[in-house]
């Protein structure tokens, strides 16, 4: 039995992509399982209950040796605890490779895209089979959720085709209109606590020795999430602690107007300003249009920290 599973702390793409992969590779005559390595994000609940699926079970130790699948991440840090005790079998995904090691020849399959689920999409196709509607709409979600309906920069014409081939199959024939009501949903942080909201979208990175965990929090409505600045500053500088990190930042992308203004503790203004010639006023340093971690907030610090080791 293949576990397969996406990162920590799963956004809809990590979710969604476990459960279409192992679904594909039962089709294939592999036995799998798709699980989740923490709780739902509220986005990611809405498109399951959307799509009448139940969420895949939380993911507890594997015993050592145990045949995994990756997708949507590939690197130890953000994987269970313990992968490099485990077989990887399969990674799909479309994040920069890191420190994957595999015990045996494995199936790997990295594209630069947008999205798990746009190489899914071909997977499927390569493999002769056809997508049901149910799974469509997993994708077809994951696709407007890591492209944020394609204002993201990582956005490529792979993306676009997969959601009009996608939306088709599912039946969404408003598609603007069920992206708007993901991100409405994801907005709807209610009274979540600050150390959750942190955490609900958050990596941790190695950079020439320096880790840092960058969380991001995409929303329709950034005032809310600056109305709650001081209790995120508050868990920012608990979980560095906690975590023996170098830094948290927390970026707070408003999704509708392309910006990103990030959170940074006392400390971390310094590695800002050299990162991202931003200054920070206020704990708060305006990134512009930079919205995309994979893209834009990851490289620019791997950048600088090669520079200053
Ligand atoms: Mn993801
Ligand atoms: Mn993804």
């Amino acid at each position: 039995m293949i576990a397969v599973f996406g990162h920590l702390n799963p956004d809809t793409d990590a979710i969604t992509a476990a459960l279409v992969y192992a679904h594909l590779l039962s089709r294939q005559g592999k036995e799998a399982q798709a699980y989740r390595l923490g709780e739902l994000n509220f986005e990611t609940a809405y498109v399951l209950a959307q799509a009448g699926v139940e969420a895949p079970p939380l993911l507890g130790e594997l015993p050592a040796g145990s045949e995994v699948a990756l997708v949507d991440h590939n690197e130890s840090a953000q994987s269970l605890p313990g992968l490099k005790t485990l077989t990887v079998t399969h990674v799909v995904d479309h994040h920069k490779l890191g420190d994957l090691e595999t015990p045996q020849p494995a199936a790997l399959r990295f594209e630069p895209v947008g999205c798990t689920a746009t190489i899914l999409m071909r997977l499927h196709r390569e493999a002769g089979l056809s997508i049901d509607a149910s799974d469509a709409r997993l994708l077809l979600s994951a696709v407007l959720s890591d492209t944020l309906h394609f204002r993201s920069p990582t956005t490529t014409p792979a993306d676009r085709e997969a959601v009009a081939f996608l939306a088709q199959v599912a039946g969404v024939s408003d598609v603007t209109a069920y992206a708007l009501a993901m991100f409405a949903a994801k907005s709807d942080l209610g009274d979540t606590p600050a150390e959750r909201l942190l955490k609900m979208d958050y990596k941790v990175f190695a950079f020439a020795g320096h880790q840092w965990g960058l969380g991001v929090i995409e929303t329709t409505n950034p005032g809310y999430v600056f109305g709650r600045q001081a209790e995120l500053i508050a868990a920012m500088e608990a979980e560095r602690a906690a975590s023996g990190l170098d830094g948290v930042l927390l970026s707070v992308v408003d999704i509708l107007n392309e910006r990103n203004r990030m959170l940074v503790p006392a400390g971390s203004e310094g590695v800002v300003q050299g990162a991202y010639g931003a200054a920070t006023a206020g704990q708060v340093a305006d990134l512009g249009s930079r919205i995309s971690r994979k893209k834009q907030l990851v490289p620019a610090l791997e950048a600088y920290f090669a520079a200053h080791p």
